[in-house]
């Protein structure tokens, strides 16, 4: 049995008096958030130690409430501004994770203020707030009203908290988080697998294979490109710009929801057919690389292994990152000679030991060799229990607040 956390999302239809409750909201949420932001900054500045949560939430919100200029706070539910600080929070102690090295991976930047330009806006209800799903189908919101939800699929459970996001297009998301307790293990597999971010392909495995994105998907990609393109030679601030800003934020939406359709169906995949997953680490791949041989790819990469990581949590499979540095690419998998540094067009070597790689396929055969001895040397299998939140789906990360991302492949429309 294991306890997993899983986000889905609704499109929701609010009213026009709701999406101007929702906007008020919005706002609140955001001013809070920077009103946060800017005093623990100051607090910085002047060599004074950090703000704590108590004491920033003391300031920012319940005194904040009593001043002229910020009384209108009391108008939106009080759970959304504690939600706002506490995104704040772990934004902070993300990016100090990050600076003193606890936290693994990609640098975390410092939080940064929120402006009502940004793409996407969210707040968040938990349970707390007394926000309910009604016998007829609505979400009922503190201080917002009744909301309408395009239901694709039941919930399994209680939700713990609902995120509501308007996306750059003007669509509005329910995301809820619900907490599930099931045992969804698979049946074991055979196969240990590593895998490499090509160059040339999306990824390339241990076991032979070059999968790339879908040509439907390249072609939309191009495609938004191009009316990227178009759009910076319009006139700025001209009707004609603001229109075309829409299209494209359409269009980037929808070629956003198509490759993480896809990156789900192959990371679902893969996760069944193999038992034990090895991928590199991305921040530490860079390292060996020069910026013109960043791949194409390097994008969905994050995504993609992060829905590997807590699919194999959920389905019990075992998960690792290679995050130590080693020259995978022209090392021989088979007699373990590091070779000479590969030109980026060079695609095929043979080593003195006889035996002729393909660069990337050997490359994703170091990180499955670099995976299992990383597994030796801890001695014991990776976490069967607790699912991580993946790094962009689940729990209260600011950036999983304001997703409009799927599980498992269902789609937002
Ligand atoms: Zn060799």
């Amino acid at each position: 049995m294991s306890v997993v956390q899983l986000r889905y999302n609704f499109r929701v239809y609010p009213t026009p008096g709701q999406q101007i409750e929702l906007a008020r909201a919005f706002g609140c949420a955001r001013v809070v958030f920077n009103d946060g932001l800017r005093l623990r900054q100051q607090a910085r500045e002047q060599g004074l130690p950090c703000v704590s949560d108590a004491e920033l939430s003391k300031q920012v919100i319940t005194q904040a409430k009593t001043t002229e200029a910020r009384a209108w706070l009391g108008e939106v539910s009080a759970v959304v501004l504690q939600q706002a600080l506490a995104d704040l929070n772990t934004a902070y102690r993300n990016f100090f994770a990050s600076v003193t090295g606890k936290r693994k991976g990609r640098k975390v930047a410092a939080p940064r203020l929120r402006s009502r330009k940004d793409n996407r806006q969210a707040i968040r209800f938990t349970k707390n707030s007394r926000f309910k799903v009604l016998d007829n189908g609505l979400l009922r919101l503190p201080k917002i009203g009744d909301l309408d939800v395009r239901w694709s699929r039941t919930l399994p459970s209680d939700p713990s908290s609902v995120a509501i996001i308007r996306d750059a297009t003007g669509r509005y998301f329910a995301s809820f988080v619900v907490t599930v307790d099931q045992d969804e293990t698979l049946p074991s597999a055979d196969s240990e697998i590593g895998i490499d971010l090509g160059l040339t392909h999306f990824v390339v495995t241990s076991d032979g294979r070059k999968i790339d994105a879908p040509k439907f998907l390249r072609r939309a990609a191009r495609k938004l490109k191009r009316r990227q393109q178009d759009l910076s030679r319009k006139q700025r601030g001209s009707n004609n710009q603001k229109k075309a800003v829409v299209k494209v934020a359409r269009a980037h939406a929808r070629v956003a929801d198509t490759r993480r359709d896809w990156l789900h169906k192959l990371s679902t995949k893969v996760i069944r057919e193999n038992q034990a997953i090895f991928v590199e680490d991305l921040s530490v791949a860079g390292l060996g690389r020069t910026r013109l041989a960043k791949s194409v790819h390097d994008a969905g990469w994050a995504t993609f292994t992060s829905m590997l990581e807590y699919k194999a949590a959920r389905y019990g499979r075992t998960f690792g990152r290679v995050d130590r540095f080693f020259p995978s690419t022209r090392m021989c998998s088979d007699c373990g000679r590091i070779g000479d540094k590969l030109n980026l067009s060079i695609r095929e070597w043979t080593c003195p030991c006889g035996t002729t790689h393909d660069r990337d396929i050997n490359a994703a055969r170091n990180i499955r060799a670099a995976g299992q001895a990383d597994l030796n040397d801890r001695g014991a299998h990776v976490r069967p229990g607790l699912a991580p939140a993946a790094r962009r789906e689940a729990v209260t990360h600011p950036d999983a607040a304001c997703s409009t991302r799927s599980v498992e492949g269902i789609s937002v429309h």
